[in-house]
């Protein structure tokens, strides 16, 4: 009996119970065209899963387990999971195959096709990494048009027994939002980043050879993120010990001083499985339980909320949704991206900065990517097929799974509010009062029309105008609609009028 386990990139799960003791299985990871092109990915990105991948490939064959591992310009890859699988079990005589629960419906499909037509037994293995089953969220919520995620994040905690004292949350709230969110005030001192060193240069050079187009720009010698469990669990340890104390206070604001704040920069090590959402927890939990007088209830509370809520939450949106999910367009917007998308080059000094980080270090934190390049897609009318490709393209942590609902759902309301109660919009005065950006702006943001007036002013009341419909059945939107159907028609026309010329010169902006 041999049995070939297959691997996927995003299952580098060193704690994995199939390497907990030695067997005989053949494990196989590959690296293929077709997943390094099925959207543009940003360089940085497609260099660091390669190379996790090959770091994780290599630690198994030194913990003698038996890897054929196919990089992209092996000239024995055939550049389909199909066509190497096949020819693998031809020549090794393999007579079980064994895979990960995928987290990708496209993988998860094609997955479950291929081993309806194989000749031998085959099974899916859980991948040991969720705190819930795909479809935990689809009981959870049965019956419910929208999913809160507060309610499903407090069954979570119970669930866990995170942070709770008998049946009640610890510290007497369930969470701490009032105290978080403050705009960026420079009184705490900012850590320096932990950045890595990794030499991804071959792989840059078979990117190169193969030809594989990418997006923005990297230091293929010095590539920053964690690339194997030891690097990720030092990430970790320099986020509890040097960003934690002020995870909650800052986790909104923005501002051109500083890429990172106090995030954590976690998402690759999460979303390829090198640390377990469990084990951030327990680590969190354990270093407030030692330091009280020092880090306060309200920061590890908003930090456990991304993780055992946030997370776990997209996921089984996703899985309760998909495939529909992938098509969903409530407001029918159809605007192909700008292109200053790709370049950064804005003069809306918030887009330019945002999307210049972005291209820089494949990075930018939630509320920059939700507020600012996620707000103005939704206020132009992006498509959100165009909004998910870049999204899914450009960001060191995008898998589709999480991805998509964060997008889709959340940033660009094209589910019709399964996730987000009202639409993720907003004018100048939010991005001012969470940023320093508009002070180095072309724009001014206090202009709705006229030559200088901010673009997000007037697409934001035409956003509302030209949805009005659509919007009305929500009564979280009910105040705003009463203001636009209240203001003067010239106003109105003024601010349509300049929404209209912006839209018409969009690339321009
Ligand atoms: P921190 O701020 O330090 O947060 C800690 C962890 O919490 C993160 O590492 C992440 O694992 C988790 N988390 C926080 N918010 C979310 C959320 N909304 N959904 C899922 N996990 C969350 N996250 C991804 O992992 N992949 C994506 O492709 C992705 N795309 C996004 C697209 C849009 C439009 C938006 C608005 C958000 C997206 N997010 C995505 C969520 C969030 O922005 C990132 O998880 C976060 O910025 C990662 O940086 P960090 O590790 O420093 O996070
Ligand atoms: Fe962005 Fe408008 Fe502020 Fe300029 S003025 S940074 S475009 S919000």
């Amino acid at each position: 009996m041999a049995t070939l386990r297959l691997i996927l990139g995003d299952q580098l799960n060193y704690n994995h119970s199939w390497f907990t003791q030695q067997d005989d299985a053949v494990y196989v990871m590959m690296e293929t065209i077709p997943e390094t092109t099925y959207v543009t990915h940003h360089l940085q990105k497609l260099l660091a899963y390669l190379k996790a991948m090959r770091n994780f490939g290599e630690y198994l064959r030194k913990k003698g387990y038996s890897v054929i591992y196919l990089s992209l310009n092996d000239s024995q890859n055939r550049q389909s999971f199909r066509d190497n699988l096949l020819k693998i079990m031809q020549q090794h005589m393999i007579t079980r195959f064994e895979y990960l629960e995928p987290d990708e419906y496209r993988l998860d499909e094609m997955l479950k096709t291929f081993c309806k037509d194989l000749p031998v037994e085959s099974r899916m293995v859980g991948s040991e990494h969720f705190l819930t089953t795909r479809f935990e969220i689809r009981e959870f919520f049965k019956g419910k048009k929208q999913y809160l995620m507060e309610s499903f994040y407090r069954y979570m905690r119970k669930k866990h027994r995170i942070l709770m004292s008998g049946d009640q949350p610890e510290g007497g709230l369930w969470n701490f939002d009032t105290e978080n969110r403050k705009p960026w005030d420079g009184k705490a001192t900012l850590p320096d980043p932990l950045l890595f060193e990794n030499d991804c240069t071959d792989i840059y050079h078979a990117l190169l050879e193969m030809k594989i187009p990418s997006a923005g720009s990297a230091k293929p010698d010095s590539i920053g993120y964690p690339l194997n469990r030891e690097q990720s669990l030092q990430l970790l340890q320099h986020f509890i010990h040097q960003q934690l104390e002020y995870f909650g206070t800052y986790q909104d604001a923005m501002t051109v001083k500083d890429k990172y704040l106090f995030h954590s920069r976690l998402s690759f090590s999460l979303n390829t499985k090198m640390l377990h959402p469990k084990e951030l927890i327990d680590a969190v939990l354990d270093h407030y339980y030692a330091h009280p007088e020092k880090i306060p209830l309200s920061q590890v509370e908003g930090f456990i909320r991304q993780i055992l809520g946030w997370r776990e939450y997209v996921r089984g949106i996703y899985w309760d949704q998909m495939p529909g999910y992938s098509q969903m367009n409530h407001f029918n917007h159809q605007r192909p991206l700008p292109r200053y998308f790709w370049t950064g080059d804005s003069r809306m000094n918030c887009i330019r900065h945002c999307v210049s980080q972005t291209l820089e270090t494949a990075y930018a934190h939630h509320i920059q990517r939700l507020m600012i390049t996620g707000n103005f897609m939704l206020l132009a009318g992006v498509d959100p097929d165009e909004a998910d490709r870049w999204y899914l393209g450009v960001y060191i942590d995008a898998i589709e799974w999480v991805e998509m609902p964060n997008t889709r759902g959340m940033s660009q309301y094209a589910d019709g509010g399964i996730m987000a109660s009202k639409p993720y919009v907003s004018s100048a005065n939010y991005i001012h009062k969470m940023s320093d950006y508009c002070k180095g702006c072309h724009y001014s943001r206090d202009l709705k029309y006229g030559d200088k007036a901010c673009p997000f002013n007037s697409l934001y009341w035409n956003f509302i105008d030209r949805n009005r419909e659509l919007l009305k059945t929500n009564q979280r939107m009910g105040m705003i609609l009463n203001l636009w159907s209240k203001m003067p028609a010239e106003e109105k026309a003024k601010i349509l009028n300049q929404a209209g010329k912006y839209l018409e010169e969009i690339e321009a902006l």
